[in-house]
């Protein structure tokens, strides 16, 4: 069996690292800084084998130049949408590819997921999603280049996904979500109860993912504006309208 264990970078992301007992190979996801990499590599004696890649943005993309120097065959794996933007990619690949990786006898799917960018996917095998900054735990990505439909319709297919599907994002903003999900969905007590969970493993310095589906489902207001009570509550007829005022409202939230 793989082990995931998350590298923390810059302020609150995680590049997630993904190694097998026994084996000196390592893979990474969006390793926006590489020297955290190297000294998780250096500590745990592994060699870098590959890295996938989310989207473009310079926090998921600014170690790979150095990492492939230092690795010169390492597979880097990402999103053909953004290949004029992330020019250090060695394969491209699009919705519905698969993605071997005998070493780790894994084979991942891809989930093309545009809404934070254009290029956006995300790695799927069962039960591991890696799904950088489109869903986070309470919380997804921000608009920056598609529309909240486009989000809405990319987080449809992650909810099809099973409720033990085991969400790898790639920051830590799970507390600052919490405080708007308990304001905008302030009678559901099942957030009330995981954001205490949440603060207290924090206040330990131990990060809160990954998450399940089937937490999500319970407490993340933006995969919960399918639920009539909450359109209700926020006088909206769709789910798509519920997302598309709550996601405006996230971006205006001050806590
Ligand atoms: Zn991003």
């Amino acid at each position: 069996m793989s082990q995931i264990t998350p590298i923390p970078a810059f302020e609150d992301n995680y590049i997630w690292a993904l190694c097998q007992p026994g084996h000196s190979h390592c893979m990474v996801v969006d390793p926006g800084d590489a020297e955290p990499v190297l000294q998780f590599l250096a500590q745990q004696q592994k060699q870098l084998h590959s890295i996938l890649v989310t989207h473009h943005h310079a926090d998921h993309t600014g170690g790979i130049a150095k990492l492939r120097q230092l690795f010169p065959d390492v597979r880097v794996i990402g999103p053909a949408a953004g290949q004029q933007r992330i020019p250090q990619l060695t394969e491209q690949v699009k919705q519905g590819d698969a993605v071997s990786l005998t070493e780790f006898n894994l084979t991942f799917d891809v989930i093309a997921l545009p809404g934070h960018t254009l290029d956006h996917i995300a790695f799927y095998s069962a039960p591991v999603l890696f799904c950088g900054d489109t869903l986070f735990s309470a919380g997804c990505g921000r608009l920056f280049e598609g529309s909240a439909a486009q989000m809405w319709h990319s987080l449809q297919k992650l909810l099809a996904l099973p409720d033990n599907t085991q969400i790898f994002c790639t920051h830590e903003y799970t507390v600052a979500n919490l405080q708007f999900a308990l304001h905008v969905d302030s009678d559901n007590a099942a957030l009330s109860e995981y954001s205490q969970h949440c603060r207290d493993l924090r206040l330990k310095n131990q990060p809160t993912l990954p998450v399940t589906l089937a937490n999500e489902k319970k407490i993340n207001p933006f995969l919960r504006s399918n639920n009539k009570l909450l359109q209700k509550k926020w006088q909206k007829d769709s789910a798509l309208a519920l997302f598309t005022m709550l996601r405006a409202a996230k971006d205006q939230f001050k806590a």
